[in-house]
C-alpha cells in the first residue's frame, strides 16, 4: 500500500483532503443552520397572525382572511404544510444526532484489532499533506496526525479559520504501521 501514492502522486480523488473535508463539513452545517433560521424568520409573521387568530372566533377569522382577499381554507393548508415541515426537520436533526453518537460510541470503543488479534487498521496515504492515515476495516473510524481543519468562520477568516487539531488517539498505530511496511 505505502507504492500507491508513488503509483498516481497526483490522484486526490479517491479521498478528501481535511481540508476539503472541513470545508464540506461546514458548508453543510452553515446550510442546515440558513435553512432553519429562513424557516423561522418567514415564520415570524405568521406565529403573529396565527395568536392574534386564536384570540378571534373561526367566524371573525374567516372574514378576516377573506377580507384580505386570502382562502382560509388555503391558509390553514399552507401553515399546517410548514409546521409538518418544521416538525420534519427537527426529527431528522435529531436522528441524525443520535446516529452521530452512536458511531462515536462504537468508534470510542472498538479495539481496532481483528479476531486473529492483528490491527484491523489499513493504511492511507493520499492525503495532501503526505502523512499516513489510518481506517480500522471494523468502525471506520479515520485515524488521523496532527492536522489542519477549517474552523468556524470569522471577521478574518470568512471562509473559515484554520486551525491544528491534534492527532488521533491511536495515531501511534498509525506509525508503527509505517514503520513496519
Ligand atoms: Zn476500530
Amino acid at each position: 500500500m505505502s507504492n500507491e501514492h508513488e503509483q498516481k502522486p497526483d490522484n486526490r480523488s479517491s479521498a478528501l483532503s481535511p481540508e476539503a473535508l472541513g470545508a464540506v463539513n461546514m458548508a453543510t452545517a452553515a446550510a442546515v443552520k440558513e435553512a432553519v433560521a429562513g424557516v423561522f424568520a418567514a415564520l415570524g409573521p405568521m406565529l403573529k397572525e396565527i395568536s392574534a387568530a386564536n384570540a378571534m372566533s373561526p367566524e371573525k377569522l374567516g372574514a378576516v382572511l377573506r377580507e384580505a382577499g386570502k382562502d382560509p381554507k388555503k391558509e390553514a393548508r399552507d401553515a399546517a404544510a410548514i409546521e409538518r415541515e418544521i416538525r420534519e426537520m427537527l426529527i431528522w436533526k435529531e436522528d441524525e444526532e443520535q446516529n452521530r453518537k452512536l458511531i462515536q460510541d462504537r468508534q470510542d470503543n472498538c479495539p481496532h484489532i481483528d479476531e486473529n488479534g492483528h490491527s484491523s487498521v489499513q493504511l492511507v496515504h493520499n492525503f495532501p499533506d503526505q502523512h499516513p492515515r489510518g481506517i480500522c476495516a471494523h468502525c471506520q473510524c479515520l485515524i488521523h496526525p496532527k492536522e489542519w481543519r477549517i474552523g468556524a468562520p470569522t471577521k478574518e477568516f470568512p471562509r473559515g479559520k484554520p486551525c491544528l487539531v491534534n492527532p488521533h488517539k491511536n495515531y501511534m498505530t498509525v506509525m508503527q504501521l509505517q514503520h513496519r511496511s
